[in-house]
């Protein structure tokens, strides 16, 4: 008589490496799957029947802001409840660790609203401390972190737009190097926001050969992702030859304003590769982002107050120069600002407004027209009046290169969200984050079920083995006996995504506030249910993943042994 803790019994296993699925029960027993066997041959103490459904690895998000938000919603709600069971937390450039008393101000600033949240304590300094705070008080998922050149860089010489000097860079060496020790998998950067815009290609490649003596990666918000695309991906790929590491390319979908389609920067991908340089890309498949307008301003203007910024705006003088500025765009900023530099008014859709109700759910073009002003003044003014609170929602990548990114083999599916929830600050009020509800789900069902842009076997192997592979996750990412058990139930046929709202927009918006999706029925992280019934069972059984820990190089079959021996 076997004594495994929990049976999924008659599930159609996709085992994440892009087989076919075929039907099995699968076991599990401390946290792991201990064994995969034909349909209705296991026993354990607590069976549950997955009545036919698709039963495969948790999806591992690579590429996500969760580093604080998971600190105010341990339960990791948004995540969970599509099936996400690791998140990769530290990209683009942040991470909030390592600080120093002297940059906390700066830090706190640079992560905005959710810095004054009680759950964020700011106790930490170091990477490790870091790490211990979002172990100790519990997560239902995994937690994997890059550590951000933007937190290296503010920790040493705050928001200075300068080169370090070399006493600078080789503190910012010394802090990668303790966070690489604590656990981290590599070193992030974000090169089109303020500080990672002012570090030149020389500064990144020092710091990457540190993180290659430590076997790390390199993940990169490239230095432009419209008009210089092709440059920034190939600054990225010499970045990871000249250091000697594995690059990731993180959300490389041209954003608009680029002379070509994804085909032809994927292409520097595959010559890289060819050379035999590790070379991956990630992208997630959502048209629109929505930041604060405030956001499209020059970097060296953006992180300022909002009344210093509201004097910039109130001088006709300086007004016309900002306005220059972003459409020279001479430092190329982050996608969204494409749509400003070229006219595109129609593509921005005013989201929140406290002190204008009037504009919600109107395009810029629409209330330039209604106030009789240039769509750059009506921007500026609805600056003026809503400072850092107006956001609107930026339509600016072309579904095709979503398609185009979403096919090609050397592309993993990731949110580029942060677990959220749909009550509590997080949704006071409620941010435009279609990815962070239903990227994953939104995936299988307009890409897999409705349209087979992907067959359902590779849509999930690009969501959990290969996404594993990229960061290490070696016992991850895959359901076979000794892996741990990260495992989503789903019925395909019931799959909806309840928060993507597709362009061109109307008002009331569609999906907005976000719902969490349906079809997703159970999920167990490290064996334990945590989402049942489509409800979260308020578990927290998530680790926090630490690059070359003794657990992880632990081979499987020392493990399935011990097993086995436990199991007599
Ligand atoms: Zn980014």
């Amino acid at each position: 008589m076997t004594a495994f803790d929990l049976v999924l019994t008659s599930g159609r296993i996709l085992d994440g490496c892009g087989n076919p699925w075929f039907w099995g029960d699968l076991a599990i027993w401390r946290g792991r799957i201990v064994e995969v066997a034909p349909a209705g041959t296991l026993r354990g103490r607590k069976v549950v029947d997955v009545d036919g459904h698709f039963v495969a690895p948790g999806f591992v998000d690579v590429h996500t802001h969760s580093d604080l938000s998971i600190l105010v919603n341990r339960r990791a709600e948004t995540a969970v409840r599509q099936g996400a069971t690791t998140h990769v937390i530290g990209n683009c450039g942040m991470s909030p660790a390592p600080v120093d008393d002297d940059h906390l101000a700066d830090m706190r600033h640079y992560w905005g609203r959710i810095s004054d949240q009680p759950e964020v304590t700011w106790k930490w300094r170091t990477f490790a401390q870091y790490l211990r705070t979002l172990e100790e008080g519990g997560l239902a998922i995994n937690v994997a972190s890059l550590v951000g050149h933007a937190a290296l860089r503010i920790a040493v010489m705050g928001l200075d737009d300068r080169d370090p000097t070399s006493s600078e860079l080789d503190r910012m060496k010394e802090l990668l190097a303790e966070a690489m020790e604590a656990g981290a998998f590599g070193l992030s950067t974000g090169l089109v926001y303020p500080p990672g815009c002012f570090a030149n290609t020389e500064e990144i490649i020092a710091l990457c050969r540190v993180v290659s003596h430590y076997h790390g990666l390199y993940a990169s918000h490239i230095r432009g992702e419209r008009e210089t695309i092709l440059e920034a991906v190939a600054e990225a790929i010499r970045i990871g030859r000249e250091a000697g590491v594995p690059v990731q390319i993180s959300h490389n979908a041209p954003k608009f304003g680029a002379a070509c389609d994804a085909t032809a920067n994927l292409r520097l991908v595959e010559e890289a590769r060819a050379r035999g340089q590790d070379v991956t890309v990630d992208n997630d498949v959502h048209t629109d982002l929505g930041p604060p307008l405030t956001s499209a301003l020059p970097q060296h203007i953006q992180e300022r107050p909002v009344a210093e910024i509201a004097a910039l705006l109130r001088d006709p003088d300086t007004r016309r120069q900002i306005q220059e500025e972003i459409v020279l765009d001479r430092r190329p900023a982050f996608g969204p600002v494409g749509l400003l530099k070229h006219g595109q008014w129609h593509r921005i859709t005013i989201l929140h407004a406290p002190n204008s109700p009037d504009v919600i759910g109107k395009t810029i073009e629409a209330i330039a027209r209604e106030r009789d002003r240039g769509p750059f003044d009506a921007y500026f003014d609805l600056i003026l009046e809503d400072g850092h609170d107006v956001e609107a929602i930026f339509d600016y990548i072309d579904e095709a290169n979503i398609r185009i990114l979403l096919q090609h083999p050397a592309v993993m599916i990731c949110s580029d969200g942060q677990v959220l929830a749909p009550y509590g600050f997080l949704n006071d009020p409620p941010p435009y984050s279609p990815c962070s509800y239903g990227e994953f789900p939104g995936v299988l069902e307009r890409y897999v079920r409705d349209e087979p842009v992907l067959t359902l076997e590779d849509a999930i192997r690009k969501m959990t083995s290969f996404p594993a592979q990229r960061f290490g996750f070696m016992d991850r990412g895959v359901l076979r006996p000794g892996a741990w058990a990260d495992i989503v139930v789903f019925d395909l046929e019931r799959i909806r995504d309840r928060a993507t709202n597709l362009y061109p927009h109307t008002y009331p918006f569609e999906n907005y506030p976000h719902r969490y999706p349906g079809g997703i029925d159970y999920v167990l992280v490290n064996g334990v249910l945590v989402v049942k019934g489509e409800r979260h069972t308020g578990a927290l059984p998530g680790k926090v993943l630490r690059l070359l820990t003794e657990d992880q190089e632990r081979e499987p079959a020392e493990i399935m042994q011990e097993a086995e021996r436990e199991l007599v």
